[in-house]
């Protein structure tokens, strides 16, 4: 019989360099790992391993329709992950990353439909968190990574919210300080006209000091 909740999850330390390497070998072998994030706790997988995103899903009781971010740890990663780069990303890149903003552009084949919901299109985030980005190191892959918590709760902000959610339910919570900003990234599109698809951690006046006019999703 398969339970549920009956996983260990282990307790990785930020500060330890031992912990972050563990987290980057559970990751490598598909396993999922809850890491801090200056916006809200994410639930990392590696982007590139299909079955291992499958299982944020299954972990989350997150529809399979709804796409997830791909967090990456330095600009150049993108470029594999897109099939162009269109200059406002490099000027918000420029102007924003490492932060709390996502970018929707064309995905390339790299990207699975498992990834992006079925849509032929990718979210991408460098996370300003430096316990993320080494994580995304250690791993060598990028993460996957949905706000960790199960599908309907408020996004954590701390670790005691992750622990109490998905204890049991995941190999890892990476123990982090609670997040700065404490709201989800600004998801914003690059495909066609820039459009702002939830507001977040950058204004849309901060946006639009750097690439012009904005529109606004009418979901927003
Ligand atoms: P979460 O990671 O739980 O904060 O949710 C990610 C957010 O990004 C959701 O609101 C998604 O709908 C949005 N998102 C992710 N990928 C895409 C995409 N390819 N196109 C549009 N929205 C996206
Ligand atoms: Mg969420």
């Amino acid at each position: 019989i398969i339970c549920e909740n009956t996983m260990k999850t282990k307790i990785l330390q930020e500060s330890s360099l031992e912990d972050i390497s563990l987290a980057g070998e559970i990751l490598r072998s598909g396993g999922l790992v809850a890491i801090p994030t200056e916006t809200v706790y994410g639930l990392a997988a590696d982007a590139l391993n299909e079955k291992a995103v499958c299982s944020i899903y299954a972990a989350k009781g997150r529809p399979s329709d709804n796409p997830l971010i791909v967090h990456i740890a330095s600009f150049h990663e993108l470029e594999p992950l897109v099939s162009e780069i269109p200059d406002e990303a490099l000027r918000l890149a420029n102007a924003f990353w490492p932060g709390p903003l996502t970018v929707i552009l064309k995905k390339s084949s790299m990207i699975s439909n498992t990834v992006s919901g079925g849509l032929d299109t990718v979210a991408v985030r460098f996370p300003a968190n430096t316990t993320a980005c080494a994580v995304i190191k250690a791993t060598g892959r990028p993460l996957a990574a949905p706000s960790a918590n199960t599908s309907g709760k408020p996004s954590p902000t701390t670790f005691a919210h992750v622990e109490a959610d998905l204890f049991g339910k995941i190999d890892a919570i990476i123990k982090g300080k609670d997040c700065p900003v404490g709201v989800e990234s600004t998801v914003l599109s690059l495909v066609g006209v820039p459009k702002l698809l939830r507001p977040g951690g950058i204004t849309l006046h901060q946006l639009e000091e750097v690439i012009g006019t904005v529109e606004v999703d009418r979901a927003v």
